[in-house]
């Protein structure tokens, strides 16, 4: 396994050996189908287990009851952000914690009225804003819980009264989490939940009543929850991958473990910038994110020269989104405390070079 790097890749993201090694066998035979995941009919009988068990698996992390359907859809996260106000009106509130959230503001323009309930742009969204103006007649509250290019997240969700509604694309089981107060949330699976193809989306099935009706087929909610996500040929790979990484989640410990992990590995890491001049956290302290850790260098001329000397030690895909540089370690699930041990090491010897 020499060949693999540790992969701090925003999206998609590092996955767990083990998961991709079962893969592999899957591709060539899965069970008794006598062909590979990729051949078989997403009617038969090896996929519904597939299908059936990854849904089960996954409402069982996320705590979810029968009161929730957890539909899989396409057209990534990015296809969220028109799905949900064409769904629900777009007379909703939004709060703009980076560069996901606005795209998603902007898009509930199409179908009605959003209000901006705060924004942290001026700051570059540096922080999450504490200050909200809060409709509680709003169709819903959107909030992104963990910005992935600023490294912010929200350590505390606020309540309106009106229904949450959360992308949660980029901190999804990576922590324990209520539902309290959520009629909707949706991930892109390609950041901590497996490859890019399939987006997951949790809906009340109270909300989900109050959904339009009069929409295209493959737009409304209520079609894929009617039949299971399965009214047209499903991405069998990706949900087949989500699956295996439930399953993966649940050995280590489930989300309670995963929390813990990951506290531990981001306090690390930013014990580390925090402890040397050259480096700089991008986000505020109090909103500071445990998936995707942003810095700059003081010098920050010498940035490129960072990013290449961890690239020859093996420490892939530090370089921030292109929209804003600087650098960024992704510390997933998959991540383990290791790959952080070693980032930090590097990060303690490339400073004092
Ligand atoms: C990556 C990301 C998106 C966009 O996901 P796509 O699946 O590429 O459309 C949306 N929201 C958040 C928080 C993200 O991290």
């Amino acid at each position: 396994m020499s060949d693999r790097l540790l992969n701090f890749s925003a999206g998609p993201g590092t996955l767990p050996l083990s998961v991709i090694e079962q893969a592999r066998e899957d591709l060539l035979s899965i069970g008794e189908a006598g062909a590979g995941i990729c051949e078989i009919s997403h009617r038969c009988k090896t996929y519904d287990e597939v299908h059936d068990g990854t849904i089960a698996h996954l409402k069982r992390l996320l705590g979810a009851d029968d009161d929730w359907e957890l539909l899989f859809v396409t057209g990534g996260a990015s296809s969220q952000f028109f799905q949900i106000p064409m769904n629900f009106g777009g007379d909703a509130d939004y709060v703009v914690t980076g560069t996901w959230a606005k795209k998603a503001a902007a898009e509930a323009k199409h179908f009605g009225s959003p209000r901006i309930a705060a924004s942290s742009e001026e700051t570059k969204f540096d922080r999450i804003p504490s200050e909200l103006d809060l409709n509680p007649d709003a169709r819903y509250l959107h909030l992104t819980t963990n910005n992935t290019v600023a490294g912010t997240q929200w350590h505390e969700l606020p309540r309106s009264g009106a229904p949450l509604v959360l992308d949660v694309s980029s901190d999804i089981l990576s922590r324990p989490f209520s539902l309290e107060g959520v009629s909707l949330l949706y991930a892109g699976a390609q950041k901590n939940l497996g490859p890019a193809g399939t987006t997951l989306v949790l809906v009340r099935k109270d909300f989900l009543a109050s959904a339009k009706d009069d929409l295209p087929t493959m737009l409304s909610y209520k079609t894929h929850a009617a039949k299971g996500s399965r009214y047209n040929t499903p991405p069998v790979f990706p949900i087949y991958m989500v699956g295996l990484v439930a399953k993966w989640i649940e050995a280590q410990g489930g989300v309670a473990a995963m929390g813990e992990r990951n506290q531990r590995k981001a306090d690390a890491l930013y014990a580390a910038i925090d402890g040397h001049d050259l480096y700089q956290g991008c986000a505020e302290v109090g909103s500071r994110s445990q998936m995707n850790v942003t810095f700059r260098l003081s010098d920050t001329s010498r940035e490129a020269e960072f990013i290449a000397k961890a690239a020859e030690q093996g420490l892939a895909g530090l370089k921030g989104h292109r929209s804003v540089g600087g650098i960024r370690a992704s510390i997933y699930n998959a991540m383990p405390e290791e790959g952080v041990a070693k980032l930090v090491e590097f990060m303690k010897e490339f400073a004092g070079a």
